[in-house]
């Protein structure tokens, strides 16, 4: 069945036009056309005082991290907190999750995302086996717990299945990453492949995650990138996100990270970099010449002290940045969007860095909407992030009548929503030609919250 919908205001190739709508087809979730009203308004629903743009794509999300959201915000008798010990709370968290939990944590997480204009997430998984580190009888039997939390929410998912082995570069496992164990790398190739062949929903599909060059041999950086190239799969990996990182790489192999990639053949146009806020001019040569993205978390980079990326010699570089949630601090991508360049207006005390030429203007919002969008898709291999023929149909509807869009035009519209508004202008959102948030509320948030509370009071 084709149903349609006709906004006050479409995106349509980086800014707003009035007059056209939206034809998709709810069998192939997919769009049919893109027409102008005219064409359309026979049996269209017509979406008064919104606009519609596509969904935003959150390339890098832990779920289970929502676990300790507020719970991390303090230290004690130590001089001094930092990503480090901020992942030992989040290890001693996990610890003693079984699936159901692990079920629960995510499918709040994902409503979250769904609320805030979210619609495809990145899950980077490495979270496979029992408390006492054995796995699971079916070993993907937590990636589907995952699965399944974004097939009820409703989200589209790309399960980046996370190859984990050693503890630090070239360290035995410490006894609290007993859950990541992947221990060796046939078996970690047969349970992807597994999880492959289970997942039949349509909106959820399969990536490859070596977790960082601290937590895989080079060796399995070579062999990883080899199958996902032939089996067509994007593959992400965590890099240099903290100087600790890059100095134990260095020592170790003589390389910084982004170096040891491209020297293990993982650096491709299918390849994403999260976070690489400590790269070198070189090393974002290196990016660029392989067709990579990096995907900046800047509201956990801010919240762990990770430092802050280098957007600017990235976008002049035309190396495309994806955005991701991870440690879900702050789940909304609009505050990434706008995190990636009010960090680089503190940096050089100028404004208006990550721009697109519009017109005799440099503007910034259409980059950073760019970047929650096409980006984003780019980087987990959709054909979503945009609103055309062909591509999925996941959208999102805007209430241009919320206090924080008073006074918008159709030219400012863009700058107010990647700038400035809240996520709860956000009030409707579909997914592959579902409907999952309506005015404002998905229908299974009430529950979901009170299994996410269930977890946390046992703990
Ligand atoms: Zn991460």
């Amino acid at each position: 069945m084709s149903l349609r919908l006709i906004p006050d205001l479409l995106w349509l190739d980086g800014r707003f036009v009035a007059g056209q709508g939206v034809e998709y087809d709810t069998a192939t979730g997919r769009i049919v056309r893109i027409a102008p009203e005219a064409e359309l308004a026979a049996k269209a629903v017509r979406l008064r005082e919104r606009a519609l743009m596509p969904g935003l794509i959150n390339v890098h999300s832990h779920a289970f991290q929502r676990l300790i959201r507020g719970r991390t915000q303090w230290r004690g008798s130590e001089p001094a907190s930092d990503f480090w010990s901020w992942r030992d709370a989040m290890y001693a968290a996990l610890q003693q999750l079984s699936p159901d939990d692990i079920y629960a944590a995510s499918r709040l997480c994902f409503i979250e995302m769904l609320r805030s204009g979210i619609t495809t997430v990145g899950e980077f998984h490495y979270l496979h086996n029992d408390p006492d580190g054995k796995p699971y009888a079916n070993r993907a039997e937590l990636a589907l717990r995952v699965v399944a939390a974004a097939n009820d929410a409703g989200i589209r998912i790309v399960l980046l299945n996370s190859a984990y082995a050693t503890g630090g570069v070239r360290e035995p496992l410490r006894p609290e990453q007993r859950r990541f164990e992947t221990p060796d790398i046939a078996s970690f190739l047969t349970t992807t492949e597994s999880l492959r062949a289970q997942l039949t929903s349509g909106t959820a599909t399969v990536g490859l995650a070596p977790h960082s060059v601290r937590a895989v041999p080079r060796s399995w950086l070579e062999e990883l990138a080899v199958y996902a190239r032939d089996e067509g799969l994007v593959l992400h990996t965590h890099v240099s996100e903290q100087q600790g990182e890059v100095d134990a790489c260095k020592r170790a192999y003589g390389r910084r990270p982004v170096e040891l990639l491209e020297d293990s053949g993982v650096l491709s146009p299918t390849f994403t970099g999260v976070h690489c806020t400590h790269i070198t001019a070189e090393e974002v040569v290196l990016l660029r010449t392989s067709g990579a993205t990096v995907a900046a978390c800047p509201g956990t980079e801010r919240d762990l002290g990770d430092g802050i990326l280098s957007a600017s010699a990235l976008v002049q570089a035309g190396v495309p940045i994806a955005l991701g949630t991870d440690s879900q601090t702050v789940i909304d991508l609009w505050e990434e969007m706008r995190l990636v360049e009010y960090h680089e207006r503190l940096r050089s005390e100028r404004r208006a860095l990550l721009t697109t030429r519009v017109g005799d203007r440099h503007e910034v919002a259409p980059a950073l909407i760019d970047m929650g969008t096409v980006a984003g898709a780019r980087s987990l291999g959709l054909d979503a992030g945009r609103l055309s023929a062909g591509s999925v149909a996941d959208f999102v509807a805007i209430d241009l009548g919320h206090i924080a869009l008073a006074g918008y035009t159709v030219d400012t519209l863009p700058a107010c929503l990647a700038l400035s508004a809240p996520a709860a202008v956000v009030t409707d959102v579909w997914v592959g030609g579902v409907q999952r948030v309506a005015d404002s509320v998905h229908a299974d948030e009430e529950t979901a919250m009170q299994a996410f509370a269930g977890v946390l009071a046992a703990k």
